[in-house]
């Protein structure tokens, strides 16, 4: 994409119903569209299902028959146990065990005593219900150590019993015992990580195509659609198709072309479950295909079908969203150690905590401008024993495992922070060192890092983000983000020449890794490997493959000009 003129105007994603396209395909007998970012290739279709907000109390109202409104609470609190419990029943497993322990909570008789008592008081239910929760809250928070951190529990269950109680749709992952699209004003990653597999796709009205939740979303080969404006608009139940690629969402599909997507589907799965080999331009250039994940489960449910090279990005953090308490130097230990018996190149990341992907158990302070606050190795400067912790359990990882573990650290911005992390990870005996080029200061002394590290891995995403100051999570500036920018591309070509200079591996780690069309065009820039989440492997390979290495430095220099 070329740079924009000054009061040039950015290109209009297609937004709103329209009428049917002619052009046939399987969306023809739709009877509406609507259009947003494809950020997650595949297609699906089913039933819609909306994932409600937290209801909003209402003023409180006079209270006639106190009776009724006990009625209401008791009903409302059985109404959200019954939920938790179908939802336990449909998880199996660890998660069914939460999902009881919450519903336990929910029939807890004293919960329902104190909450029926206050509308004896005159409090109408949804008023005795919140009063009630507030005081159970108080009382475990009291408590203090793991009790403690149970009571923000509390609070999904006290959303869930309003809900209840005002008649409203139940906030929280719907679990309808059918599989559904999921359509959502925005996703958190944590929702996103809880998705079961009764999910067919996701689509939400806002968020961009690098957010943390489109990257969980890939990595988990569900197709996924965001900055879908009117999609919320649209009624639960309503069959919708979803394609992750275009972006394109049909409404109103009927049975047989609901079926003809999902055949079309397992069809294109299959075709790119055949291909297999490394990495190669079509003269044999060699070009390493690599893998990001968040969990050795990553691994094991799709590493063979993509036939990697390896973990380019093991995104550490991912394996820690939902925890309220810190994992132990032990469990850390066991959750890397799990990864390296599962492959043999495995490049971590340390914890890359803050803005989209906040950690609970860190505690960290609010802040006004979270992304350019303390994220990522700037953690560092308030709680330094997490990076030491975290890296003793690496080290110790890679020690019972016998793994030999690359290490890189996340937003890096300057040398001296650089040849900080690479003496603390040396220190421990970490043999490869590295750092993310994520902050545009970085790419720019790219072969000054080097001098320090072992090697460079480009976040595109984060380096679009703070290249063109635009937030990547920001639906109405996705097309600031697109990694095609040349501004970006001349950063990217920077840290590959300095690479090159210093005989030092520079890939790319970011999103635009597991394009297919922008691929060849950083191996042209001289990228030495690229990686991705697994779904995208075969496409980039078969885009490579059918390439020459001038090809590729010709399409690079081309979106530089
Ligand atoms: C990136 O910023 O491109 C990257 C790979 O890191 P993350 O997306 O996890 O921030
Ligand atoms: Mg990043």
């Amino acid at each position: 994409m070329p740079d924009r003129s000054p009061g040039e105007r950015p290109p209009t994603p297609d937004r709103g119903p329209r009428p049917p396209a002619s052009d046939g395909g399987p969306w023809e007998g739709a009877a509406g569209r609507l259009s947003g970012l494809g950020v997650s290739q595949g297609r699906a279709a089913g039933p819609m299902i909306r994932l409600a907000d937290p209801p909003e109390l209402p003023a409180p109202r006079p209270v006639a028959d106190p009776g009724a409104e006990a009625a209401t609470v008791a009903k409302a609190l059985a109404a959200v146990a019954a939920e938790l419990n179908r939802r336990a029943l449909a998880a199996g497993g660890e998660a069914a065990e939460i999902l009881e322990a919450l519903a336990m909570i929910a029939e807890d008789p004293m919960l329902l005593e104190e909450a029926e008592r206050l509308t004896g008081d005159g409090h109408d239910a949804a008023h005795a219900l919140d009063a009630a929760f507030a005081k159970h809250r108080e009382a475990l928070a009291a408590l203090g150590g793991y009790l403690g951190e149970r009571a923000a529990d509390l609070d999904d269950l006290r959303h869930r019993a309003i809900a209840a109680a005002l008649g409203l749709p139940m906030p929280g992952l719907p679990s309808p015992g059918h599989p559904y699209v999921l359509v959502a004003t925005d996703l958190s990653p944590a929702d996103t990580a809880g998705l079961g597999p009764d999910v067919l796709a996701l689509v939400t009205e806002h968020g961009g195509p690098t957010s943390h939740t489109a990257i969980l979303a890939r990595g988990r080969g569900l197709p996924a659609v965001v900055a879908c404006a009117g999609v919320m608009d649209l009624a639960d139940g309503t069959v919708i198709g979803v394609d992750g690629g275009t972006g394109e969402i049909a409404i109103g599909l009927t049975e047989s072309e609901t079926a003809e997507v999902g055949q079309a589907e397992d069809a294109r799965r299959a075709r790119l479950r055949t291909s297999r080999g490394p990495g190669r331009t079509a003269d044999g250039h060699p070009v390493r295909l690599l893998l990001n994940i968040g969990s050795a489960a990553d691994l094991e449910r799709d590493a063979a079908q993509a036939d990697a090279e390896g973990v380019g990005l093991f995104r550490t953090e991912f394996l820690f969203l939902d925890r309220k308490q810190a994992p132990s130097f032990e469990e850390q230990v066991a959750a890397y150690a799990d990864v390296f018996s599962g492959t043999e190149q495995v490049v971590v990341r340390t914890l890359d905590a803050g803005t989209d992907k906040p950690l609970p158990f860190l505690g960290l302070p609010q802040e006004q401008n979270p992304a350019l606050g303390v994220r990522g190795l700037r953690v560092d400067r308030l709680l330094p024993g997490v990076l030491d912790t975290q890296l003793d359990a690496i080290a110790e990882a890679a020690r019972s495992t016998g793994a030999e573990p690359w290490v890189m650290a996340p937003m890096v911005t300057t040398v001296g922070e650089a040849s900080d992390f690479a003496r603390r990870a040396r220190a421990r005996g970490i043999g490869r060192v590295g750092v993310m080029v994520e902050v545009p200061a970085a790419a720019l002394r790219a072969g000054r890092l080097l001098q320090e590290v072992d090697f460079l891995s480009i976040g595109t995403n984060d380096l679009a983000q703070y290249t063109f100051a635009a937030d990547r999570q920001h639906s109405a500036l996705a097309d600031l983000l697109d990694p095609r920018q040349p501004a970006l591309l001349e950063l990217i070509a920077l840290c590959a020449e300095a690479g090159r200079r210093a005989g030092k591996p520079v890939g790319v780690c970011g999103e635009a890794a597991g394009d297919p069309l922008l691929a060849p065009l950083l191996v042209g820039l001289g990228v030495t490997s690229l990686s991705m989440a697994p779904v995208c492997v075969p496409a980039v390979r078969e885009a490579l493959a059918g390439l020459t290495l001038d090809e590729c430095r010709d399409r690079a220099q081309a979106a530089l000009d």
